[in-house]
C-alpha cells in the first residue's frame, strides 16, 4: 500500500485533506461542498454517536425526530436568528420537474411552485419550538430535554471534508424549563458533557468558555462552547451550548402556567456537535504515517496479522490468532484477524497504520516456536515482544495507556501553545511564529474584536471559564480590561 502522504510540515492543510481520503474516512461527492463519508469514517461517527447519545440519555434527554423542511415564516419570528442564518439558507421554492419543450432536458415545473417557500432546516430551533408550544401547558410538562440526530444543511462558501460542509450530520438537543437558573444549569451542563466527551474519548483537551458577543449563536443570550488546538496552531470550535433565554418562547408564544398559575415564557438552550469531530480527531492526533486513533474510538482497536509459508505454518499461526482473538473479545476488544492471502504482511502493516489501528499483533514462525507475540502500538510506532502468558492483560493495560497517552500528548501540545502576550506587537509575533492560543486583555468591545480580526485574521475564541481575575489593559487600544481572553487563528 503506498502512502505518500504530505508531511505535515511541508503543508499541513494538504495532508488533511489526503488523509482523510487515504485512511478512507470521507470524499469529496459530485455535489459543491457535500462530502460521502465512507465506511470507515462512518464507524468512527457511529462510535461518537453511542457514546455521546448514552451520556445525553444518562443526564434525563430523549431523542425526537422533527422536519427536515421548515417553512420560511417560521424564520422571520426571531430576528436575531433570521439574521444570522439567512445567508446560507437553501430554499425549496417548487415540488415537481417536467420534460422541457425540447423533449430531453429536465426543468422546474413552473405550476408547481410551493405557496410557501420552505427552507432546508441549517438548525432547527423554529420548528421545534412551534412544536413546543403544543406540547406545553403547565410546569407540569417541565423540563422537555429533547435531543435529535440529524443532517442539516447550510450553504458554507469555503468548506473543507468534516471541518466545514454545506451538509453536516450532528445532533441539536433542545430544551425547555420553566426557570432562567435552571435553563442556564442546562447548558453548562452540556458543555461540560462536551467537554468530558472530547477529553476522556476522543483524548481531545479543551478549553471551556463563553463565546463573545460577536461569535454568539444567532438568537443566544449566551453561547458556551469548547475549544480544541489542532497541530498546526489553529483552534477549532469543536461544541456550542446556548442559553436562548426566553427568545424563541416569545417568538413562538410558548407560556406555561407555573405554580402559582401564572402564565410565563419557558426558557429554552440548544447545544450541538457535528461530524466536525471527525476533522478534530484528525487533525490532533495523526501523524506524517497516517491515522492515530484513540482506542475508545478505533472500529478495529487490534489487528492480528499472520506471517507465514505454505499451509502447515498457515494453519498453526491461524489456530493461536484465533485462539487470541477469542480472549481479547471477551474483555469486549475489537479484533480483526487479517487472513487474506491476497496481500503480503508488509502491505497489511502499511494499511493498518495508515489506518490508526492502535495495536498490532504480528504472529510468525519463531513466535510460534517460543510462544511469544511481536506488539506493535501506532502511537509510538515502537514494537516489542510478549510471551503467550502475558498477552491478553498486556494489551488490555496496552490499549488504557494509549488512550492517556494520546490525550497528554495533545495536552502538552496545547498548553505549551498558549502564549500571554501583552503588546500588540508581541501578539503579532506569536501569529506568525508560534501559533496557538493567545492569552490578552482585551477592552470588551466588538468594534476592537472586529479591528483585530481584520488586521491579523485571528478572533476571540473563548472567554475561558476559569480565566483568574486579573485587571490590565486592552493590547490593542490601551482601554482598561477585567480579565485575558483566548485569540487564535481558528478553522
Ligand atoms: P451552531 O449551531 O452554530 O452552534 O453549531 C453547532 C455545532 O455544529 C458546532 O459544534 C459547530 O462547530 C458545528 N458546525 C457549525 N457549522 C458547521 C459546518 N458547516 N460543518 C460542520 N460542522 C459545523
Amino acid at each position: 500500500m503506498s502512502k505518500n502522504l504530505t508531511k505535515r510540515s511541508e503543508d499541513y492543510s494538504k495532508w488533511y485533506n489526503e488523509l482523510v481520503v487515504k485512511a478512507d474516512l470521507a470524499e469529496n461527492s459530485a455535489v459543491r461542498g457535500c462530502m460521502v463519508i465512507k465506511p470507515y469514517g462512518y464507524a468512527i461517527w457511529e462510535k461518537m454517536q453511542a457514546e455521546l447519545d448514552r451520556m445525553f440519555k444518562e443526564t434525563g434527554h430523549q431523542n425526537a425526530y422533527f422536519p427536515l423542511f421548515i417553512p420560511k415564516s417560521f424564520f422571520s419570528k426571531e430576528a436575531s436568528h433570521v439574521d444570522g442564518f439567512a445567508k446560507e439558507c437553501a430554499v425549496v421554492t417548487h415540488y415537481r420537474l417536467r420534460t422541457a419543450a425540447d423533449g430531453k432536458t429536465i426543468e422546474v415545473d413552473p405550476d408547481a411552485k410551493l405557496e410557501e417557500e420552505l427552507i432546508v432546516r441549517p438548525t432547527s430551533e423554529t420548528i421545534i419550538w412551534n412544536t413546543y408550544k403544543g406540547w406545553i401547558q403547565s410546569y407540569r410538562d417541565l423540563p422537555l430535554l429533547i435531543n435529535q440526530w440529524a443532517n442539516v444543511v447550510r450553504w458554507e462558501m469555503r468548506t473543507r471534508l468534516f471541518l466545514r460542509t454545506a451538509e453536516f450530520l450532528w445532533q441539536e438537543g433542545h430544551t425547555a424549563h420553566a426557570t432562567e437558573t435552571e435553563a442556564v444549569a442546562e447548558a453548562e451542563q452540556m458543555m461540560n458533557v462536551y467537554a468530558d466527551f472530547a477529553q476522556n474519548f476522543m483524548a481531545i483537551p479543551v478549553i471551556k468558555g463563553i463565546k463573545t458577543a460577536n461569535e454568539r449563536f444567532a438568537g443566544a443570550i449566551e453561547t458556551y462552547c469548547i475549544e480544541a488546538l489542532m497541530q498546526d496552531g489553529k483552534a477549532l470550535q469543536a461544541g456550542t451550548s446556548h442559553f436562548l433565554g426566553q427568545n424563541f418562547a416569545k417568538a413562538f408564544d410558548v407560556k406555561f402556567a407555573n405554580k402559582e398559575g401564572k402564565q410565563d415564557y419557558v426558557w429554552a438552550t440548544s447545544w450541538g456537535v457535528s461530524t466536525r469531530l471527525m476533522g478534530a480527531l484528525v487533525m490532533t492526533h495523526s501523524d506524517d504515517n497516517g491515522l492515530v486513533l484513540p482506542p475508545n474510538l478505533a472500529p478495529i482497536q487490534v489487528v492480528i496479522v499472520p506471517i507465514y509459508k505454505g499451509d502447515e505454518q498457515f494453519e498453526a499461526i491461524s489456530a493461536e490468532a484465533k485462539q487470541l482473538m477469542a480472549r481479547l473479545r471477551k474483555l469486549g476488544i475489537t479484533v480483526k484477524y487479517d487472513d487474506r492471502d491476497t496481500h503480503k504482511p508488509g502491505f497489511k502493516f502499511a494499511e493498518y497504520e495508515l489506518k490508526g489501528v492502535p495495536v498490532r499483533v504480528a504472529i510468525g514462525p519463531n513466535d510460534l516456536a517460543n510462544g511469544t507475540f511481536e506488539v506493535a502500538r501506532r502511537d509510538t510506532l515502537t514494537k516489542e515482544t510478549v510471551i503467550s502468558a502475558d498477552i491478553v492483560s498486556h494489551i488490555s493495560d496496552l490499549l488504557e495507556e494509549m488512550q492517556a497517552a494520546l490525550f497528554n500528548k495533545a495536552l502538552n501540545f496545547r498548553d505549551s501553545h498558549i502564549t500571554e502576550v501583552n503588546t500588540f506587537d508581541e501578539f503579532k509575533d506569536v501569529l506568525e511564529n508560534k501559533t496557538g492560543f493567545i492569552s490578552a486583555h482585551w477592552d470588551g468591545t466588538t468594534a476592537t474584536e472586529e479591528k483585530i480580526k481584520e488586521l491579523t485574521k485571528a478572533t476571540i475564541r473563548c472567554i475561558a471559564l476559569d480565566r483568574k481575575e486579573e485587571a490590565g489593559t486592552c493590547v490593542y487600544t490601551g482601554a482598561p480590561s477585567v480579565g485575558r481572553v483566548l485569540f487564535a487563528k481558528a478553522y
